[in-house]
């Protein structure tokens, strides 16, 4: 029993979850998925101690997620296609894997330790880490994308958004859907001379927010259940896109199940990259890539705040001292669902974006 136990747990880690690592964006996007194989979790401690000189049948896998992401590109500027990878733990993996977890915020060990591999199996955005434009500073780890897209104009100014009203979900009430993107708007606008109003014309809306599933039409089709949560456009697109199979929820309280994720925490996440940030490498910041199921991180962290405000200026009204904002970070409270099938997806952090390098048109 405790076999049949472990292997369908095992399946379920290791099969669907990485099923999720297979998004591409940007304007060239990738025809074919890229997926860490599915492996047993035997398989996958084999790669625990890997180093330099291993050689594991599946460490290709691990290289072409790290070519996949911006760290063989930028790195070593070798025109390297993912079909060319060997199992080898070669000298320029572990280069890349070194860059990776010193973007991604890990211990940096050059091996294949657990924590970079839950990190690596995890859902997360699609936009490569070193495709932006990075403030090296040491307190400033926000990114750009390429070329600093913002919303022109003027500031102060007002942008409208709006709800679809063809793609949205029934699990939560409209009002209730609102009221999370009112406050993770609400969020923004505190820091910067931007105001956002919503609208009923979803025609004319600046941001347009939907929920949507599977293939909707944007070369990006969401894949059900956690994974990827949703996916947004720089500016001045304005496009705000959420996975209508995620378990979406305002009050944990309220909402038992283990997969539950919170609306706010992504809206507020979305809205970062709608406005022209990409991803940070502060944990603790909005703009960081993911997100536990159950997790609640929607208050601006200085980070966020230092990489918007250089984008659109301080709202004149913000009178917050920065530091204060510092590991500004709440994690709900509310006592664990009962008897969950699934434990260990709670080291999971499934909070997937993805976010496109959109080049406004003229
Ligand atoms: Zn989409
Ligand atoms: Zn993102």
């Amino acid at each position: 029993m405790l076999l049949i136990t472990r292997t369908f747990s095992s399946f379920f880690f290791f099969v669907t979850i990485p099923l999720v690592l297979i998004t591409f964006t940007s304007s060239h996007a990738h025809p074919h998925p890229i997926a860490i194989s599915s492996r047993s979790m035997a398989d996958m401690e084999r790669f625990i101690s890997a180093g330099r000189g291993s050689n594991i049948t599946g460490i290709s896998e691990f290289k072409k997620y790290l070519w996949r992401f911006g760290y063989y590109l930028n790195d070593h500027n070798i025109n390297i296609t993912s079909t060319c990878f060997t199992d080898e733990f070669d000298a320029i993996f572990e280069s890349a894997l070194i860059s990776y977890q010193r973007k991604l915020g890990l211990q940096v060990t050059g091996k294949l330790d657990s924590l970079t591999i839950s990190q690596m199996i995890t859902p997360r955005c699609g936009v490569p880490d070193n495709n932006g434009h990075t403030h090296m500073h040491s307190v400033k780890n926000f990114v750009y994308f390429p070329g600093k897209p913002r919303w022109s104009g003027p500031m102060p100014t007002t942008l409208t958004y709006a709800f679809s009203p063809e793609y949205t979900i029934h699990t939560l009430s409209l009002h209730q859907i609102r009221r999370a993107f009112r406050r993770a708007f609400t969020r923004w606008s505190n820091v910067i001379p931007l105001t956002f109003v919503e609208s009923d014309d979803y025609g004319f809306a600046e941001i347009k927010i939907g929920f949507y599933s599977g293939d909707h039409g944007d070369g990006e089709p969401f894949d059900g259940v956690l994974g990827v949560l949703a996916h947004s456009f720089s500016p001045e697109s304005g496009r705000l896109h959420l996975d209508a199979a995620e378990t979406w929820a305002v009050d944990f309280g309220e909402s038992w199940s283990e997969v539950a994720v919170d609306l706010e925490s992504v809206a507020t996440h979305e809205i970062g990259h709608v406005l022209g940030l990409s991803h940070s490498s502060v944990k603790e910041a909005v703009m960081y890539p993911s997100l536990r199921p159950r997790e609640k991180r929607s208050r601006l962290h200085i980070d966020d705040v230092r990489g918007v405000q250089s984008l659109y200026g301080s709202n004149p009204h913000f009178t917050s001292d920065l530091s204060s904002l510092q590991s500004d970070i709440s994690v709900n409270q509310a006592p664990p669902p009962p008897l969950p099938r699934f434990p260990f997806i709670i080291v999971l952090l499934c909070g997937y974006v993805l976010s496109f390098f959109i080049v406004s048109g003229p």
